[in-house]
């Protein structure tokens, strides 16, 4: 039926290439190659990223659809269209930059779209979302995939590492530039999903987070549970947090692939993060109240990682050790005692 996986991919695999033919060769576009252009993105760039533009209307896709002879219903089920609620349906993305976002296999499942600035609204009485990307569907599950692996799997294997990134831009750019290890998580956390598509590419993961305090926030929120599961399928993390209102894309197109670099070799294992974050949480106000909790909540964090079950193994004993030697001189609390 329309509705057969295959069939399913090779709407998708069309749409990418009407997205990607618009952005290069119609007037309509014209802002969207600007834009580009300004943000330093280059023609290689767009031809291997596949990048595309939908115009501002709302049936550019489907009456395309139509010559191709794909349904409406077909184009909802891979979320390309909405349903109207007068009956047919119109384009989901409209008047934006479009990242198409590939499985490993290199098939396209799904996009993610950039309002370009100074578009003005389809609908006034909304501020429109920045990004918007495709819903899930039978194709595509955002929380278990990372934009562009399959242009990344081969450098992953051969630099045996991956850069997790938190945007589309950031990962264009550091490919740019010789980074090519890099791919995004698709606006969701990095989490127990990701696991099976990278851990047969490397054991060894740097996540590098968008200098704003929310994000960091978050991840802090998560990060007990992320030195887990790492330490459970025994793959190596490593964090770079970014200065305030800077992402890689900022820092490469500012300040160079090197300075960039330099910043990804200076990334701390995920464990001395949250030690040094806990500790600066402090500077502000030491005193021994707040050191003896600052030592209670990084010992809950050690507990976590590096559960009983997880110490059968010599290295993560290693790394205990140098975790509670490492407390031991920071608060000056007795080895023994902590443990
Ligand atoms: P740009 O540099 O073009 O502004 P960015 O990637 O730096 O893009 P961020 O705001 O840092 O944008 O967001 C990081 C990622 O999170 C985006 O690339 C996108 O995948 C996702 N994202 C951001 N905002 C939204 C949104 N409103 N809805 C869904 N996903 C979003
Ligand atoms: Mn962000
Ligand atoms: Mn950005
Ligand atoms: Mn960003």
């Amino acid at each position: 039926s329309q509705f057969d996986r295959r069939n399913l991919l090779s709407v998708m695999a069309w749409a990418e290439r009407e997205f990607h033919h618009c952005l290069l060769k119609d007037p309509i576009a014209e802002g969207a190659r600007q834009y580009l252009a300004e943000r330093g993105i280059n023609d290689e760039s767009i031809a291997q990223f596949h990048l595309g533009y939908s115009p501002d209307e709302w049936d550019w896709l489907l009456n395309r659809a139509k010559t191709a002879d794909f349904s409406g219903e077909v184009l909802e089920r891979v979320g390309l269209v909405l349903r109207r609620e007068s009956g047919g349906f119109y384009d989901r993305f409209r008047g934006r930059l479009l990242f198409s976002i590939r499985d490993a296999l290199a098939r396209p499942i799904a996009f993610g779209g950039r309002i370009l600035p100074g578009t003005v609204s389809s609908n006034p009485d909304r501020t429109e979302a920045k990004y918007i990307n495709s819903p899930e569907t039978p194709l595509f599950s955002k929380g278990s995939q990372l934009y562009a692996l399959d242009l990344a799997r081969d450098a992953i294997s051969k630099q045996q590492g991956l850069v997790v990134m938190e945007g589309y831009t950031d990962v264009i750019m550091a490919h740019q530039c010789g980074i090519q290890n890099a791919v995004a998580v698709l606006g969701t956390a990095l989490g127990e999903k990701h696991i099976p598509l990278v851990r047969r590419f490397t054991d060894s993961i740097t996540l590098v987070l968008d200098g704003d305090e929310a994000g960091q926030r978050r991840t802090m929120q998560i990060l007990d549970e992320l030195l887990a599961l790492f330490v459970a399928h025994e793959i190596d993390l490593r964090i770079l947090s970014l200065p305030t209102g800077a992402d890689p894309c900022d820092v490469i197109s500012s300040q160079g692939s090197e300075a960039f670099q330099q910043r990804l070799n200076e990334s701390l294992d995920a464990l001395d993060y949250k030690i040094d974050a806990v500790t600066n949480g402090l500077a502000s106000a030491p005193g021994t109240h707040r050191s003896a909790l600052a030592v209670e909540e990084l010992i809950g964090t050690l507990a976590r990682a590096l559960p009983a079950s997880a110490r059968s193994t010599s290295s993560t004993l290693v790394r205990e050790q140098q975790v509670l030697s490492r407390l031991s001189r920071q608060f000056s609390v007795g080895e023994e005692t902590l443990r």
